[in-house]
């Protein structure tokens, strides 16, 4: 995600309490869950999401949502660590 593309005012996951990374890889991937139980497939079972699409989750009518401090910044950071993280992996 670029910086552009994040807008104040959304209810971004990644800045949730809620949000937290599975401790185990699957298949080499990390991958993040909604510890509220928001995150659901059409049969009813938890749905966990890719760590890397963590930028693009948002659920603006979440009443779940505890936020983690200021949305942008916190993303910001989150955003350095993730492209930190890929750099170290793609070498
Ligand atoms: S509780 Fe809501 S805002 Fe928080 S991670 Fe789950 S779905 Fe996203």
């Amino acid at each position: 995600m670029q910086e552009e593309e994040f807008q104040t005012g959304k209810v971004y996951c990644a800045n949730c309490f809620h949000c937290k990374l599975l401790p185990e890889l699957e298949c080499g991937i990390l991958r993040i869950r909604c510890t509220a139980g928001k995150w659901k497939k059409k049969l009813g079972q938890e749905k966990v999401y890719k760590f890397y699409t963590i930028m693009r989750r948002f659920n603006d009518m979440c009443e779940a949502y505890e936020d983690m401090g200021e949305s942008a910044e916190f993303i910001r950071e989150l955003r350095k660590s993730i492209n930190e993280d890929s750099s170290n992996t793609s070498s």
